[in-house]
């Protein structure tokens, strides 16, 4: 009984740091395949980087955010020494349509604080019961000579953007260039400070600025711009970036994990972003892995500041009247675990219940038909300007027309600017609930996220910095 009690109390009590660290990052590298019934982990490699820039005081990921979950255990004590929630391509790309008909495999990455000790590394996924369930787990002796050791390579130029402080008590934000040439080094470096710009303006970033450090870091370029093959267009661009993820035409995103983690290995960062130097507006952003975001776009500074709501803090898309890949992201009667969509399955245990306005009524009364009705009709005419090639500029007038459309419309609203429950959300016209009826989450009208994105940023920028 004693002993259950000290080992319980144990259990509670902060870890320290240096006991059981060394300071620096060590990298898990793996591989990350199957279909859609199945899935496998495989090691590639441990890899050692340079100084850890995350939380020294609170290694464990308390906000049971994410899709997976990574964790670093003590086998002595059974402790969890280090551990975070993700979201990963591997796991969005096996809900889509191609998952039922071949294997793919995807690499991906741990970093972590290096052990000093032998540990059990694991990786839970989260079932529709909302819990984690282990999928691996393997034992790593930090000091094996398994480890890379080799000096990290530096092939691009690091860049302050803003420095407020000690790495370890900050969130250290690493903004790479793609498809910047050589010569476009200048402009990478306006593009970095024009974006993050517009982020440290947007609320709730614009109060907690203290809490960033940013860098910039120019990989440059043989051309301009990235891969688009929709339109033939190929580009070996350092990281791989391309349009047309999962047949997406304006999903961007890179396979080539390894050589962007090695890139990234020189600075010290806690999240990333992968900006590219294109005209066509596109991106993507998936929770603690990076964002993406084209630079010379008319929307670029929503869609950097939208992205990295996906990235950083595991914000879900409040939108559902778009195109995606996705045939099940979002399963009848599961209860998402992003914070800001909720299937409203217990109305009386909401989980922004603190931020729900009193005399809300759950669900709560929103004009969806008009607003979908002018949304979809949008939708059908994006179509026909993407299967005829539109040019961007066209694009961007019809962007704009949405915006005077639907913006008096949701401003128009009773419950505008109320916390409460609105159906249409993660892609789901029915059965999916946000909490206000406009968010940088839902459209590209408002230039402040709702209070439930607000709240669930700042719980993330805590868990760096306090
Ligand atoms: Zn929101």
């Amino acid at each position: 009984m004693l002993l259950a009690t000290l080992l319980s109390l144990s259990a509670t009590l902060p870890i320290d740091f240096d006991d059981h660290f060394t300071g620096k990052t060590l990298r898990f590298d793996y591989h990350h395949s199957g279909n859609a019934t199945e899935e496998h982990i495989a090691l590639d490699r441990y890899r050692l980087e340079g100084p850890w820039a995350g939380s020294r005081i609170r290694p464990v990921d308390d906000t049971n955010l994410g899709k997976y979950l990574f964790t670093v255990i003590d086998p002595s004590t059974n402790r969890t020494l280090y551990s975070r929630g993700f979201a990963s391509i591997y796991g969005e790309w096996e809900t889509t349509g191609e998952a039922r008909e071949v294997w793919r495999t995807f690499h991906e990455s741990q970093r972590f604080p290096e052990p000093r000790h032998p540990v059990q590394l694991t990786l839970r996924k989260r079932g529709h019961d909302g819990l984690f369930h282990e999928i691996y787990a393997t034992r790593l002796d930090p000091t094996s000579r398994f480890v890379d050791r080799s000096q990290v390579r530096s092939p691009g130029e690091l860049h302050t953007v803003l420095e407020s402080g000690d790495p370890a008590l900050k969130v250290d934000l690493l903004v790479v260039g793609e498809g910047y040439t050589r010569d476009q080094r200048s402009k990478f470096q306006a593009d970095v400070a024009r974006l993050t710009g517009v982020l440290f303006q947007t609320e709730p970033f614009a109060r907690r600025k203290d809490d960033f450090n940013v860098r910039g870091l120019h990989l440059p370029s043989e051309q301009a711009g990235i891969s688009n093959p929709r339109q033939g267009t190929w580009r070996a661009s350092p990281l791989g970036l391309s349009f047309n993820a999962f047949d997406s035409d304006r999903y961007v995103l890179t396979y080539a994990n390894q050589d962007l983690r090695e890139a990234c290995a020189q600075a010290p960062y806690d999240a990333l972003i992968l900006l590219f130097n294109d005209r066509k507006y596109g991106g993507g952003g998936i929770f603690n892995l990076w964002s993406t975001c084209a630079a010379d776009s008319e929307p670029a500074p929503y869609l950097f500041v939208h992205e990295f709501g996906h990235s950083f803090a595991g914000l879900a898309d409040e939108y559902y009247t778009s195109q995606v890949s996705y045939d099940d992201f979002n399963p009848d009667g599961v209860e998402p675990w992003e914070p800001n969509v909720t299937a409203l399955l217990d109305p009386a245990h909401l989980k922004w219940a603190q931020d729900l306005d009193a005399e809300t009524p759950l669900p709560t009364p929103w004009n969806q038909a008009a607003y979908d009705e002018a949304s979809y009709e949008y939708q059908e005419r994006r179509a026909e300007y993407r299967a005829r090639g539109a040019s961007e500029e066209a694009m961007e007038e019809l962007f704009r027309e949405v915006k005077e459309t639907t913006q008096p419309m949701l401003e128009a609203e009773p419950y505008f600017g109320r916390v409460g429950a609105f159906e249409g959300a993660g892609y789901r016209a029915k059965g999916l609930f946000r909490p206000e009826v406009d968010c940088i989450m839902f459209t590209r009208n408002p230039t402040s996220f709702c209070r439930v994105c607000s709240r669930g940023i700042e719980r993330v920028i805590d868990r760096y910095t306090r």
